[in-house]
């Protein structure tokens, strides 16, 4: 296989990449200079619409229709949007290996990716129970939700009513997923230790109204911590069993505990700080000629006067743009 060399490469296909690519082209790239290399199979869409429009039981939402700029009221890239522009889509391609030093990438299948500048948007990964050795938690029918395909496998999964789902987790994806199976005719119960729902965000106030609402609803929230399942004999769970000693019939269960940003890649090559890749206030690295946007770059904040690293797609998005801004200003000599 051919080496291949672009001038700018963007390495992951999410939400940072997508309004990365739309600055780019706002920034006049040239055909040919532009790559995305991304695991996914799907050109850059509004992830955030996985846990919500995608679950609705009337008219869920599906692409095309939620690709990047849906979530901010601008057009809609397809694939033909960048091939128009000579920019390269590079799909279900693993970066597995990465010498900053020589500015190579190297993907699953032995390929190998030369640039001059590189952005690095690989976001985070969902935090799974089998990392901690939770007896049971490879069991059929247990699932995680970060990327398109694993909201697909789930939107299979409830076609089926009044199936048992146990929600682990009390956070932004719990909250969204037991509402969304809850709409879907499922029969809910959410579980997360105490002391409330998303304990570092909402007061006992706001939380206990939340709490009472969905209870309302009909999901019923049980204060515990899931240490480990039973399945059947075709290896499907079906039990989800909390460290107190209480039994929890499943047919299904989803886990949202957290994710973690995915940095390995580059462990040893550049600068980090609190979790993220440390960068300056154009999201350049410790490295010359690569940046780290999204979920993974950990930036000053003028708010708190701190470098945080932040989760969020608003912060996805202006991230991008600000990099291939300080990019094409720096190419200028300004
Ligand atoms: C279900 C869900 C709902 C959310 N809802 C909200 C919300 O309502 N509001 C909000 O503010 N935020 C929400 N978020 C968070 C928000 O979506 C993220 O902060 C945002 O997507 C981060 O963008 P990113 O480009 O950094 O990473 P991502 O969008 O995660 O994109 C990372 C990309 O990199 C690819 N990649 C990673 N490693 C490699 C590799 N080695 N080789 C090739 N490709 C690679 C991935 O496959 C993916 O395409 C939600 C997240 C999820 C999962």
């Amino acid at each position: 296989m051919a080496d291949k060399y672009f001038k700018y490469v963007i390495l992951g296909g999410g939400v940072s990449a997508g309004y990365a690519v739309r600055e780019f082209a706002n920034q006049g790239v040239k055909p040919g200079e532009l790559a995305i290399i991304s695991k996914e199979s799907v050109a850059p869409y509004e992830r955030p619409a996985l846990s919500k429009a995608y679950f609705s039981p009337q008219g869920p939402a599906r692409l095309s229709g939620f690709h990047v700029c849906a979530g901010t009221g601008g057009d809609i890239m397809l694939p033909e949007w960048y091939s128009a522009k000579g920019i390269s889509l590079i799909f279900s391609t693993e970066i597995v290996k990465a010498d900053l030093a020589s500015k190579i990438l190297i993907s699953a299948a032995g390929e190998v990716f030369k640039y001059q500048i590189l952005i690095i948007a690989t976001g985070s990964t969902a935090t799974k129970l089998t990392d901690f050795g939770v007896q049971g938690a490879d069991s059929k029918n247990i699932y995680y939700l970060r990327e398109i395909e694993e909201a697909e496998t789930l939107a299979k999964a409830i076609k089926t009513k009044n199936r048992k789902v146990v929600i682990v987790g009390g956070g932004y994806i719990g909250l969204e997923l037991s509402a969304a199976m809850k709409i879907n005719g499922l029969d809910v119960t959410m579980v997360y230790p105490g002391p409330w729902f998303m304990p570092r965000l909402f007061t006992a106030e706001l939380a206990s109204f939340y709490e009472g609402y969905y209870a309302k609803e009909g999901i019923q929230i049980i204060k515990g911590r899931a240490a480990g399942f039973n399945s059947d004999t075709n290896g499907e769970v079906k039990e989800v069993k909390l460290r107190d000693g209480r039994v929890l019939e499943a047919d299904i269960v989803v886990v949202g505990v957290g994710g973690r940003p995915l940095t390995t890649l580059f462990k040893g090559q550049v600068e980090e700080e609190n979790g993220g890749f440390r960068t300056d206030a154009f999201f350049k690295t410790s490295v010359p000629e690569v940046y780290a946007v999204g979920d993974v770059a950990t930036f000053p904040m003028k708010l708190y006067n701190d470098i945080r690293r932040v989760e969020h797609v608003d912060h996805a998005r202006k991230s991008a743009e600000q990099a291939i801004k300080a990019i094409f200003a720096s190419e200028q000599g300004k």
